[in-house]
């Protein structure tokens, strides 16, 4: 599959007071299969949440290009930067805050058709009740208010706001995250039904790689603003080489206690560094079992060790 989404050393920096440069993507280098799932992960802080928004064109890159279906989005005319605006969306974490609270449900979901000039009057209202169908709700819901709903549901409206213009791609911003445990499961599976009938391609951002294992078909692993490792998802669970990649799985219950037994759980020492003083060379190399002293010295290249595995580590 072509990439529909081309990321050459993506940078965002913030600059913050008394001259302090916040470093929140520092250099990001990935492609987005046409019709796949990406999940990027890593703990709080990382910059996965920046660099989705960055991707989204909510925040102008610092330097560094991205491509969307072959075009770099910074030289767009005006009307293929409405079109690029149709062909991406975004579901965000909390579906709390994302959806206004005075508009009813029906309002919300067509708001972008009635933007985009798609449907209006009954044509509008139809569209909408499709999508609530699409979603697991029913077209009775539309007269509503967010707030008559559950966490879960919230979410529901959240994803057909998002499937209403009929985009792409999908930015998911840790969308199950805020979700009780019990529902996850279920909005994941949306998500995967959603993708097989509407030919989607996803960029789901996550902290918790248990949780993007099962969905992602390739993932990447982001720390202190850098990509870490990149592969399959398969690849990655059986033979992560980055040392933090390798900590994060280990964390991660198995489901066979004999195997659970054989595997020890690598404890990192230390916390994250700021984000405002990441150490030299390495960034990880403060809280490494493996650190070397090259380490400190010289940041390692983000390279393919294997066909389809990348990882920025001097062990290889
Ligand atoms: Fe550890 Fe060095 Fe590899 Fe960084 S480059 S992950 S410090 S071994
Ligand atoms: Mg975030």
């Amino acid at each position: 599959n072509a990439p529909i989404l081309e990321l050459t050393d993506l940078r965002k920096h913030f600059n913050l007071s008394g001259g302090r440069v916040l470093k929140a993507v520092d250099g990001l280098n990935f492609n987005v299969l046409r019709g796949e799932t990406f999940g990027l992960v890593g703990e709080s802080g990382c910059g996965k949440s920046t660099a989705g928004r960055t991707i989204m064109q909510l925040y102008e890159p610092t330097s560094g290009s991205i491509k969307f279906d072959g075009r770099d989005v910074s030289k767009l005319t005006k009307s293929e930067r409405i079109k690029f605006t149709k062909e991406m969306q975004m579901v965000f974490q909390d579906p709390y805050a994302s959806l206004n609270p005075r508009m009813t449900v029906g309002k919300i979901i067509g708001e972008g058709l009635e933007i985009h000039g798609l449907a209006s009057g009954r044509k509008r209202t139809e569209r909408v009740a499709e999508l609530l169908d699409a979603v697991g709700l029913n077209e009775e819901h539309a007269n509503r208010f967010p707030h008559e709903f559950s966490g879960g549901q919230r979410q529901r409206i959240g994803i057909a706001r998002a499937l209403a213009i009929e985009p792409k791609f999908i930015v998911a911003d840790e969308p199950i995250s805020a979700l009780d445990v019990s529902v996850q499961a279920q909005v994941v599976n949306l998500f995967k039904k959603l993708q097989r009938e509407r030919d989607l391609t996803y960029l789901f951002i996550a902290h918790d790689l248990a949780m993007v294992k099962h969905i992602s078909d390739r993932i990447g692993v982001m720390y202190l603003g850098k990509l870490v490792e990149v592969a399959e998802s398969d690849e990655l669970n059986e033979n992560p080489l980055h040392p933090y990649t390798q900590s994060l799985l280990s964390a991660i219950p198995l489901p066979d206690p004999e195997q659970q037994k054989s595997r020890e759980r690598i404890i990192l020492k230390g916390e994250i560094p700021s984000p405002l003083n990441p150490p030299s060379g390495c960034p990880f190399r403060t809280r490494c079992p493996h650190a070397m002293d090259v380490c400190a010295k010289t940041m390692p290249e983000f390279k393919e060790a294997k066909p389809g595995h990348y990882v920025a580590c001097h062990l290889y």
